[in-house]
């Protein structure tokens, strides 16, 4: 058994409270994993990670694979023990960062040859080649390797991108199912290997959406994502689509929105019956300063707040970011001293501001997690 998914209870609108079981351990859900792109979330160390209750986090394939390089990291054991986090971890299949941060792609039916966005050396990524990067770092969940479509697209471009999305998630599934004992792990957790989650794609268009949702659970993948939203489109199409896919996709398996979206839309999103979500928001935002907070700090499920600490008007503010927020930078530091720390571009700004923006968006799903349990059946 790689993956467990024990749903405990659903509401009306579809809504689930479940906990999804992995070899590195157990995950409630609906769950907000932190990003960690270059196994690293950025600015935030691994203990404090584990404080703030982050029970499963995300890697980047792209990154890793070009800096250390996936060999290195399957010689230190994989990306678990390489950088010391011990609980369960995802990783992306490398295609959305090779459409959009590498150079110079040529995209066949085999695969997409690009350029390094660090050096501009050239590269070719397969789906047979991101599942063997993906197996060597071996986190809990892998992702099939996928196309992702520019925004806007004409529908036919968007099918055709589709189709070629279906044929390297075949291709993917089929890499992984001959070469998943191989995960460095394996003597480790005896008889478990990784998970391998199917990517729906389709763009803005229903038809295309429902078409690839379709397509991918007749493939029959553990977990399902849904990918190619939050890419510029309107607030209510991304909505739109999530809700029609979700139809589409089974009850009974983990489904997962790929990098969305701002604390009230993951709260939405998990009220709908998304169980994964993942975002650089909450550590981008606070690297530039940007903090999270609720419009009254004593109702958690009042509006959220974007504040900018760099604002003039916080100099000599002494209070908490977020007087209602348990977090450890709001129980210790100041708004007037975060302020400064970013105004003298300490790097100690940068964390303690990750740190709380994280807190909040883990502390919204705690509270998301706790109002879908607690429905009448
Ligand atoms: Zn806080």
């Amino acid at each position: 058994m790689s993956l467990q998914f024990d749903i405990a209870s659903t509401t009306e609108h579809g809504g689930r409270r479940a906990q999804l079981t992995l070899p590195h351990g157990v995950v409630q859900t609906p769950v907000f994993m932190p990003v960690g792109t270059a196994a690293t979330v950025k600015a935030v160390p691994q203990d404090v990670l584990e404080k703030l209750n982050a029970e499963i986090i995300l890697a980047n394939t792209y990154h890793l694979y070009l800096r250390p390089g996936h060999e290195l990291i399957r010689r230190a054991g994989g990306v678990h023990r390489f950088m010391s986090w011990q609980r369960p971890m995802l990783t992306d299949s490398g295609g959305f960062q090779v459409f959009s941060l590498a150079k110079l792609r040529k995209i066949t039916d085999d695969g997409v040859e690009f350029r390094s966005h660090l050096d501009g050396s050239k590269h070719f990524f397969s789906p047979e080649h991101s599942m063997e990067v993906q197996i060597a770092l071996g986190a809990d969940i892998m992702m099939v390797f996928d196309e992702c479509v520019e925004t806007p697209a004409s529908w036919e471009r968007t099918k055709e991108s589709m189709a070629l999305t279906h044929a390297w998630a075949a291709r993917s599934k089929k890499y992984w199912e001959a070469h998943r004992h191989e995960v460095p792990w394996a003597s480790e957790f005896a008889g478990q290997h990784q998970a391998l989650f199917g990517i729906v794609q389709g763009g803005m268009y229903a038809d295309l959406r429902r078409e690839s949702a379709a397509c991918l659970v007749e493939m029959d993948f553990p977990g399902y994502a849904i990918g190619g939203l939050a890419v510029g489109e309107p607030r209510e199409v991304t909505l739109e689509m999530i809700a029609l896919t979700l139809e589409h996709l089974p009850k009974d398996k983990p489904r997962y929105v790929m990098g969305v979206g701002y604390p009230d839309e993951i709260e939405e999103y998990a009220k709908m019956g998304v169980d994964m979500m993942d975002c650089v928001l909450p550590t981008r935002a606070g690297r530039h300063g940007l903090l999270f907070t609720r419009e009254d700090p004593n109702n958690r499920t009042s509006p959220v707040v974007r504040m900018n600490i760099k604002k003039q008007e916080f100099a000599e503010d002494h209070g908490p970011i977020d007087a209602g927020c348990g977090c450890m930078v709001c129980a210790r530091y100041s708004r007037a001293y975060l302020r400064h720390l970013f105004a003298s571009g300490e790097p100690l700004g940068a964390t303690l501001n990750s740190i709380h923006n994280l807190a909040f968006y883990l502390e919204t799903m705690e509270r998301v997690r706790t109002q879908l349990a607690n429905v009448p059946r």
